[in-house]
């Protein structure tokens, strides 16, 4: 079976690596939010060229301590994509806020700027656009709207570490931004973990206090927070991988370029859109079909697995069917959500993993047209 990830292969090439630090963590008796976190903090942010990370227990939270950190909650909305992983919205949700949704550009799948101003209102906060598969959003537009109105730019950068928009890394391009080191994301532990980039060092004291029950002095508390913090064992790990991810997301680009080349000429599915303004990462490979169904089980008795992200848009999420959304409410995202299909693409994908997908995919081609 050829996966649509592998985090184990992943790990595989360094195991020895992340056994030795692993080994370190144990023998130093400090397990949770000790130096290495301190470190990984520091370097994090370096990586990204902003002044401050602060880590946390997984993206999820990331997103919600953000949030909070700026005020955001009760009667406040917060603009954002109806497709995208469910977490974005619900941290929104979580704080006490709206989530008002804007529907996706056709070609990047991230959020469509030009559809933004429709949905402002006087409770407009912030925008949370999501650098969706790898791909930045238009954050130049993002941004300019934000600045007009006055508004906070919440990046969710939890599937994009490693990408840019005009030379900058995503993380450095809105007020703060959110990461996961979910294991099947780019980078990642071997558990949960996340984390927040900011250059506004206010914001990043609030947050650092709201991840440990709202204290900055051990056992004086000055507003109710939460325990979010990170152990240790993951921050290790995620230094170990921070030498490493810049060849494993190169080597995710040049799997790209090849599934680029081979499967341009195939008239079933069309290939997922590159923006030349910034670089992809491919967290994910998506193609889109009419016949994504019957694509998928065709490839799945190949021994090839695929994945559909996401079969089902935010606003029909039964979580939400008190908004009253309906179908066709975001005619794009639906369509995305009933034609994208995932490929396997990963950094310890084999020359010939990638041949045997591409096969595949010609012999689909060939086989839908008799
Ligand atoms: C993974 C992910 C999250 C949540 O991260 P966790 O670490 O799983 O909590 C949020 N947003 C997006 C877009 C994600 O892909």
């Amino acid at each position: 079976m050829i996966p649509i990830s592998n985090p184990r292969g992943q790990l595989e090439q360094i195991q020895t690596e992340i056994e030795q630090t692993i080994r370190t963590v144990i023998e130093s008796g400090s397990y949770v939010m000790g130096p290495h976190v301190e470190r990984l903090e520091q370097e994090f942010a370096k990586k990204i060229g902003v002044t401050e990370a602060i880590a946390v227990a997984n993206g999820t939270d990331a997103l919600v301590l953000t949030l909070q950190s700026y005020g955001i909650g009760s009667g406040d909305e917060v603009i954002t994509t109806p497709f995208s992983f469910f977490a974005t919205a619900e941290s929104i949700s979580r704080v006490g806020a709206t989530p008002v949704f804007v529907d996706v550009d056709p070609k990047t799948y991230t959020i469509n700027p030009q559809k933004i101003e429709d949905k402002l209102t006087p409770a407009t906060k912030a925008i949370m656009p999501v650098y969706l598969f790898g791909q930045p959003a238009a954050m130049d537009t993002i941004n300019q709207i934000a600045n007009y109105y006055g508004l906070i730019v919440v990046e969710d950068a939890c599937q994009a570490f490693g990408a840019t928009r005009g030379g900058q890394m995503v993380g450095s391009l809105g007020d703060a931004a959110c990461f996961s080191f979910f294991p099947t994301k780019n980078l990642s532990t071997i558990g949960d973990g996340g984390i927040i980039t900011t250059s506004d060092n206010k914001i990043a004291k609030r947050i650092r206090s709201l991840r440990v029950h709202g204290s900055s002095q051990k056992y004086f508390h000055d507003e109710i927070g939460f325990n979010s913090r990170l152990d240790e064992i993951h921050a290790a790990v995620i230094l170990v991988c921070l030498k490493y991810i810049n060849g494993w997301n190169n080597h995710r680009i040049e799997l790209a370029k090849k599934y680029y080349q081979t499967l341009a000429p195939l008239t079933c599915m069309k290939l997922p859109y590159a923006d030349k303004k910034g670089e992809h990462t491919y967290h994910l490979f998506c193609i889109a079909s009419y016949q994504r169904d019957k694509l998928k089980g065709f490839l799945d008795k190949q021994g090839i697995q695929t994945g559909v992200y996401y079969p089902c848009c935010i606003h029909l999420q039964r979580a939400y069917r008190e908004h009253g959304y309906q179908d066709g409410d975001y005619p794009i995202a639906e369509a995305l959500a009933n034609t994208l299909l995932a490929i396997p693409l990963f950094p310890s994908m084999t020359e010939l993993e990638q041949d045997s997908v591409v096969h595949a995919l010609e012999e689909f081609e060939v086989a839908q047209s008799w």
